[in-house]
């Protein structure tokens, strides 16, 4: 039989979910939603394919109350909808345009397809403020500078902006996991854990904008730097699956009536994202290489031990060990922290920008090509409106900055919590007759620091400098 169909992909939502309205007021009544799960592509995201799995067991639950199916099926998505074509199983179909440059090249050869079986087919702007395409220098370039940039993608936006049905249809949670879902749940177990963190429904992301407005965005300008408050909305995961859209996000904080410092400074950090995906559609080679071609002869080291200690959060180096566990544990870390654990694998341990992005891919729920590959390009350097390759986070001082009395870093390292305040960000200055007092052994009870500060940072500038000969 004929259906009307949604081609789901990280938009599990029903509020402000344009595809998903279009096929409500279909007036047939076959009306599907299909979600293709292709396994390559999750290959390298282990700790996404729990929030995936989560997030189709409740929204499958949702779609049943609005008498909508949902089918998972697994493959690839331009054979499995070619297949749906020439099976005659589709008359119709609606999506949100997908923010991720592979999947709009899968969106590209599937509109071929349609468009040669006169299928009518309906593509959305839903998943960033304006279309990506649509923000461009007034000689037709893209920006590469973020301030010229959302100065223009916001005039457009709010230019255009239109009012969101806020209306929530009511659900209950039942449990029932679908045999489709549960094998795209991760293989490691490692991931069970998130269960304790995140709750990855609609209901939970509004619930989390709403409180966040009303309690946190006033002070989001100093707060959002300490990480052991919870000064950031820690959305991200919510928008990269599309439990809430950044339309929604935009739209609540513009109804805040005494708009301060805080609304600024969070709306920039929307606009942060909007421009990482800009700078991706316009410069795809920036997925595996340098933005700034000059890098491509820096003298990045090669060191396993190294990468795996940085992995694990033995470096030596509280703060960066606090993230790196923060991540492990909870499969999100907190914006300082990313960029100073980014900062000292790149640059403390000069090992390419590429195996942190390929970790943190692997290890953020809310990882987005476009996000996580300006934010490794920005910290190395290599990238646009970047911080400056010469200009070195020291790891000490940043602790010392912003988790002043500790609490971040004896939250993630706990072996750490007798050592005193002086030391906390230094426990190698510790002297030896203190250490036995609390009961702590430097090298054995935390490790010691893999590479000395100083030096490092000192080699480092030297390969910089290098790279001008
Ligand atoms: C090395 C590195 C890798 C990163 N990888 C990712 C990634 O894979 N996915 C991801 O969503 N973000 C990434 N970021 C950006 C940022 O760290 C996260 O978006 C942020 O920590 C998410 O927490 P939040 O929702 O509480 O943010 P909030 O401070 O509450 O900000 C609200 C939203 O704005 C956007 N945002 C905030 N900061 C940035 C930023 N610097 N760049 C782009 N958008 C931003 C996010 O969508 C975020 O959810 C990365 C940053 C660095 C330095």
């Amino acid at each position: 039989m004929l259906s009307s169909v949604v081609w789901l992909k990280d938009d599990f939502r029903t509020i402000n979910n344009p595809a998903i309205s279009s096929l409500i007021n279909e007036k047939k009544s076959a009306k599907k939603v299909i979600y293709i799960f292709d396994k390559d592509k999750y290959h390298k995201q282990e700790a996404q394919r729990w929030w995936l799995a989560k997030s189709l067991e409740v929204f499958q639950e949702k779609l049943q109350e609005l008498n909508i199916t949902l089918d998972i099926i697994s493959g690839n998505a331009e054979k499995i909808i070619k297949n749906l074509v020439n099976n005659k199983k589709i008359d119709k179909i609606f999506w949100n345009k997908s923010c991720h440059l592979d999947e709009n090249r899968t969106e590209q050869c599937v509109k071929k397809i349609l468009e040669e079986n006169n299928i009518i087919f309906i593509e959305f702007n839903s998943n960033l403020l304006n279309p990506v395409e649509k923000v461009k220098k007034d000689d037709g370039t893209p920006f590469k500078v973020f301030t010229h940039y959302w100065k223009k993608a916001e005039k457009i936006y709010l230019e255009n902006n239109q009012k969101i049905d806020e209306r929530i249809s009511s659900y209950s949670k039942k449990k029932k996991i679908n045999k489709d879902i549960e094998a795209i749940y991760p293989k490691k177990n490692w991931n069970k854990k998130f269960e304790k963190y995140w709750d990855p429904s609609e209901e939970k992301a509004i619930e989390i904008l709403n409180n966040f407005i009303k309690n946190n965005i006033e002070y989001y300008a100093t707060n959002r730097d300490i990480p052991s408050l919870s000064g950031t909305s820690k959305l991200s995961p919510y928008l990269k699956f599309g439990q809430i859209s950044v339309h929604q996000i935009m739209n609540k904080c513009l109804m805040i009536k005494s708009k301060k410092i805080g609304f600024r400074k969070f709306i920039n950090e929307i606009g942060w994202r909007e421009f990482s995906h800009s700078l991706l559609h316009n410069f795809p080679e920036m997925e595996k290489n340098n933005l700034r071609k000059e890098f491509d002869k820096f003298n990045w080291i090669k060191n396993d031990e190294f990468l795996k200690k940085w992995k694990k959060g033995l470096t030596g180096y509280p703060i960066v060990d606090a993230g790196m566990r923060e991540l492990y544990e909870t499969g999100w870390m907190h914006n300082r922290v990313r960029m100073i654990t980014a900062s000292f694998l790149v640059k403390h341990l000069r090992i390419h920008w590429n195996e942190g992005e390929k970790y943190f891919r692997n290890s953020l729920l809310d990882f987005n090509i476009a996000n996580n590959v300006s934010g490794w390009q920005w910290v190395a350097g290599t990238g646009a409106d970047a911080a400056p390759y010469f200009r070195i986070f020291n790891p000490i001082l940043q602790g010392e900055k912003f988790d002043p009395n500790g609490e971040y870093v004896t939250k993630w390292c706990p072996e750490l919590k007798n050592v005193p305040i002086e030391f906390l960000h230094k426990p190698w200055e510790m002297p030896e007759q203190l250490q036995n007092q609390i009961n702590f052994k430097l090298g054995h009870s935390y490790p010691l620091p893999i590479v000395k500060h100083v030096e490092a940072r000192n080699s480092a500038l030297k390969a910089f400098q290098d790279l001008k000969k």
